[in-house]
């Protein structure tokens, strides 16, 4: 079971009570029992002083003496019983000694009336001597006890200040040590928490989404962090699914840019391609006085192909004519439709010779390789022009529609040939 901080400040300052009221309640009993010592002690010294005038009067009284007055004897004595009628609450001990007093006081009484009722007129003086002394001794014996009872008293005092002063030291001590202990702890559970809480903010701040670990538990805090763990699965959650869909926008971005570049029958370059890749050729050849050759290639009587095939078959032989092209060519030509059945093939570091041996290539790997379709053997040829770039060129167009005269040459000249424009009729 987890215990809530308000549960742990309410025991704590419960406790505190406690231990006060055990400190105030122990102040009020100590002082109590002080003031009961200081009164035996008092009482027994009233006693011992009682019993040593009694003994004095004794001493310098003739008591034998007929005209003998005992009042001043009766009154001391009266006081005298009064005090030990009616003692304060006692010790075992001092009550044993209290008990002893009592019976020797009246051993006095008895003693002082024997001598005083018949006077002893007619005793010698030996007996009233012996009876004398024996009153003598038993007052020297109560006096004795009185004194004795005062100094257990006195002892008591302190005894009962020691004792006391230990439980009060010992309850304060222990009143300390909760207090200082309990908020110690009380601040330790809330400064670690709250450090740890911000902790795992800040790390959430930089991205990390992790969860917290309360090293103390209390019922506010573990709902604080239950409620940000929660969060944080959402959040993390969310943040997954941001990365796949930028994932996922990368890869269509790139499908689309592979589209917009692409002829979608031939899955050859389109035009818009063949312009960006043979405009940076032709840059790049001038600016490093490289040769560079373009190949435009024309089907011929493709309309006729359409017309006996059906216009399918021809979309296959344009495939067909794609793919025998790109076997033929090297990694870095570039092969491109340029539009209906004509193909564009750009070929860096290549001078003319080799953009003839290129044509030458294609134009019999096509003858080697007809295409049937149900039953039938589709073939087709290509008029193909090449040109060269000369420092005459401008531009790119400038070197395509040489090409294009080349091919329409070849076109001329019968068709399924290479032709290459004269230099004179270049541009
Ligand atoms: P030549 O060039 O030898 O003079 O004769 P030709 O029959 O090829 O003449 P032309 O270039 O005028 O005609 C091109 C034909 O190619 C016309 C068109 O129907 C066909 N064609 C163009 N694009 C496609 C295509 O994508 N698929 C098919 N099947 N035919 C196409
Ligand atoms: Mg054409
Ligand atoms: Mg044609």
């Amino acid at each position: 079971m987890t215990v809530s901080l308000s549960q742990r400040i309410i025991i704590f300052s419960l406790s505190c009570c406690i231990l006060f009221t055990v400190l105030v309640v122990s102040v009020v009993w100590s002082s109590y029992l002080l003031e009961l010592a200081y009164s035996r002690d008092n009482y027994a010294q009233q006693l011992a002083k009682q019993t040593n005038t009694l003994k004095q009067l004794v001493a310098t009284d003739n008591i034998y003496a007929s005209r003998y007055d005992s009042v001043h004897w009766q009154s001391l004595q009266n006081k005298l019983n009064r005090l030990l009628m009616f003692p304060p609450k006692l010790t075992p001990r001092q009550q044993t000694l209290q008990n002893s007093i009592y019976s020797q006081n009246e051993n006095v009484k008895r003693l002082f009336n024997q001598i005083t009722n018949n006077k002893l007129k007619n005793a010698s003086l030996v007996i009233k001597n012996h009876l004398k002394a024996k009153l003598m001794t038993q007052l020297e014996a109560t006096s004795s006890d009185s004194m004795q009872l005062s100094e257990i008293a006195k002892t008591d005092i302190y005894s009962t200040i020691k004792n006391e002063a230990i439980f009060i030291i010992t309850v304060s001590a222990a009143s300390v040590f909760l207090l200082v202990f309990g908020s110690l702890r009380l601040t330790k559970i809330v400064r670690k928490s709250l450090g740890e809480v911000k902790l795992a903010f800040e790390e959430n701040h930089s991205g990390h989404f992790q969860k917290i670990q309360l090293s103390h538990h209390s019922q506010e805090f573990d709902s604080i962090v239950n409620a940000f763990n929660d969060m944080n699965d959402k959040l993390s959650e969310t943040t997954v699914s941001l990365e796949v869909m930028k994932k996922v926008v990368e890869e269509r971005t790139h499908v689309l840019e592979q589209l917009s570049n692409t002829d979608p029958l031939t899955k050859v370059a389109n035009r818009r391609a063949l312009f960006e890749r043979a405009s940076m050729e032709f840059s790049r050849a001038i600016r490093g006085k490289k040769n560079l050759s373009l190949l435009l290639l024309d089907c011929d009587f493709f309309k006729d192909i359409n017309d006996e095939f059906g216009h399918l078959v021809g979309d296959e032989l344009l495939i067909h004519i794609c793919k025998v092209c790109a076997h033929e060519i090297r990694d870095i030509d570039f092969l491109a439709r340029y539009g209906g059945e004509e193909f564009i093939i750009v070929l860096p570091n290549c001078d003319i010779d080799g953009g003839i041996e290129t044509a030458t290539r294609i134009q019999h790997s096509l003858a080697e390789h007809s295409i049937s379709i149900e039953g039938k053997q589709a073939s087709v040829t290509l008029s193909i022009g090449v040109s060269m770039l000369t420092e005459k060129h401008k531009d790119l167009e400038q070197l395509i529609n040489d090409a294009d005269k080349a091919m329409y040459k070849a076109k001329e000249n019968g068709r399924n040939r290479i032709e290459v424009l004269s230099p004179s009729n270049l541009h």
